[in-house]
This record gives structure tokens, C-alpha cells and sequence, in this order.
């Protein structure tokens, strides 16, 4: 475990301390993570961010001033203030990214890319967060719909193409000023047209659609999924919200790992074989990982080792 971070396998070898899930539904999470034919989905949400020091952006830290005016991150991500504030928005968003760059996945996002490689194509995961972290920590990109969009993305704002871009490196620096430089100004506009290039995420005042953001997908694949992991949402924004509603539906397990009661908390625990966990994702994800099949199979190696 290089430089004390976490790396992809390093968490199924290690012996992690605290949790274990209460016996008499383990064995049925146990069994729908071993069968071939079940599906599993996993929803985070800004909580297992938290855990990796990345503050929600919804309180004063993510306030902004433009001019005499102080501005709500409700007011800032919107496509009217980008309308209205393109440069004012970039700089709030390029702030936001430094923080995102300075965490470190945790080991509930290494957890879930495990299960992403150990399950293939039965896995999805479905995430309201915009901060890498997943991707970083190995979340295949096909399998992983980012509902919310992701802040190292960009894409023109006339969208003269509706290609993604990669944000440029080189504004992925510690920030000395909250201002664009004259430098940075030249690299968010669009190569092709030379409008605006915006973040690609999903503001307050747009709607979910299919090509950017897995809307019909992601309902999709909540239509097929036997065991739904929520972890780290509250369930603020619709699509989550839908999400759990048609597994519930359909009689799908939902455990709810949150360190607090929420939205879906009756209905994870009124579901078949579900749960609401009191604890933290980088705790419990960990445990859940060590319930599939691969991860046992190597624990029972090492212990005749
Ligand atoms: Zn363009």
C-alpha cells in the first residue's frame, strides 16, 4: 500500500477492523452477490465524498461572491447564471476542482470498484457525485453512469459538437486567485467554434436526459437490479429518488448505508432482506465487498496459506 493510500486490490487483502453485517441477511446479500444471474446496482451520493474530506457544496462553503453580490451554490450552478457570469462560474467550478484534486478515494470508493471488476457486467453504479473520485479509484467508465455529470469534463456551450472534452491539465492547479487568468480564459472556450466551453455537469435549472446523463439507463437497469446499495445519498434529487422507488417496486433487497435515517430508510428496511446500516460507507462498503464470491475464495487462500 503505497504512500498510505489505498490501492484498487489492496482492500481485499488487508484485514479491515469494525464492521461486519448482521448474519441474517448477510447470507441473502451474500447469495445475490455470488449468483450469475442477479443483478447489483450501487447509488452514492455526496456522503462517501464527505468521508474523503470534500464538503457538500450546498452550505457556506459554497458561496460566491460576484461584485456587491453574494450568490447560494443553488444561484451558482445554473445554466442562467452561466449565461449571465460564464467566467465567475468557472472560476467558482475550477475552486470546487482543486478541492476534488486534493482528496484521495476512500475505502468505500475502492470497495465499490472491486465489486465493479469482480461482478462485471451484473454491476452498475449509479452516482450523483461529480468529483472523479469513482473513476480514480477504478470504476469502469462504461459501467458507472454519472447522473450528475463530472467536473473534469467540459463540452461547448453552443455545442457546436456535443463531444465531452477533458478539462485541460493545466487548470488543474492550486489556485492562488479566485479570478480567471488572461492564460485560462483562452483554454475554456471551444476549439472548434470559440464559444464557452461549460462544465460538463447537470445544473439546478436543467434536466436529465439519456446522453449525458443516463436517464433512461439508469431507470433501466433499476428495473432489472435484485439487490440495490445505496450509499451516502439522502435522496434529494430525483433520479435517485426513482431509482430506489422501481427496485422497490419490483421486490428488490435495498440496503441503505448512511450514517443517518433518510428518505429511502423504510422502504431498505421494509424491502425484501433489507437494511438501513447506521455507519459509514468506507466501513461498510469494505464489508459487503468481502461477501463476494472472489473475495472469499482469496480470503479462504490465504487462510490455508
Ligand atoms: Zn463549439
Amino acid at each position: 500500500m503505497a504512500g498510505g493510500r489505498w490501492q484498487a486490490g489492496d482492500i481485499i487483502h488487508r484485514h479491515l477492523p469494525g464492521y461486519h453485517l448482521p448474519p441474517m441477511f448477510s447470507a441473502r446479500i451474500r447469495q445475490l452477490l455470488g449468483d450469475p444471474g442477479a443483478r447489483v446496482t450501487v447509488l452514492t451520493g455526496a456522503g462517501i465524498s464527505a468521508e474523503s474530506g470534500i464538503p457538500t457544496f450546498r452550505g457556506p462553503e459554497g458561496y460566491w461572491t460576484v461584485g456587491s453580490s453574494v450568490y447560494t451554490p443553488q444561484e451558482m450552478a445554473t445554466l442562467e447564471m452561466f449565461n449571465r457570469h460564464p467566467e465567475q462560474v468557472w472560476g467558482w467550478y475550477l475552486y470546487r476542482f482543486t478541492v476534488c484534486l486534493a482528496a484521495q478515494p476512500n475505502a468505500g470508493h475502492y470497495a465499490i470498484a472491486e465489486m465493479d471488476r469482480q461482478l462485471g457486467d451484473r454491476f452498475t453504479l449509479i452516482t450523483q457525485n461529480i468529483d472523479n473520485l469513482h473513476i480514480r479509484a477504478g470504476n469502469s467508465t462504461a459501467r458507472t453512469f454519472q447522473i450528475h455529470g463530472n467536473i473534469n469534463l467540459t463540452r461547448c456551450a453552443r455545442e457546436c459538437t456535443r463531444e465531452l472534452q477533458p478539462l485541460p491539465e493545466s487548470l488543474k492547479v492550486q489556485r492562488a486567485s479566485k479570478e480567471l487568468a488572461e492564460s485560462e480564459y483562452s483554454l475554456l472556450h471551444c476549439p472548434g467554434c470559440g464559444a464557452w466551453l461549460r462544465p460538463h455537469v447537470l445544473w439546478f435549472d436543467e434536466y436529465y436526459d439519456e446522453e449525458f446523463f443516463r436517464y433512461e439507463s439508469s431507470i433501466s437497469v433499476a428495473s432489472a437490479t435484485d439487490l440495490l446499495i445505496i450509499a451516502g445519498t439522502s435522496g434529494a434529487t430525483t433520479l435517485p429518488g426513482q431509482v430506489v422507488a422501481v427496485v422497490y417496486q419490483r421486490g428488490g433487497t435495498i440496503l441503505d448505508i448512511n450514517i443517518e435515517d433518510n428518505a429511502f430508510s423504510e422502504l431498505a428496511r421494509s424491502s425484501p432482506h433489507g437494511a438501513a446500516v447506521r455507519s459509514s460507507a468506507a466501513t461498510v462498503l469494505p464489508a459487503l465487498l468481502a461477501l463476494c464470491p472472489e473475495t472469499e475464495e482469496r480470503t479462504a487462500v490465504r487462510r490455508r496459506d
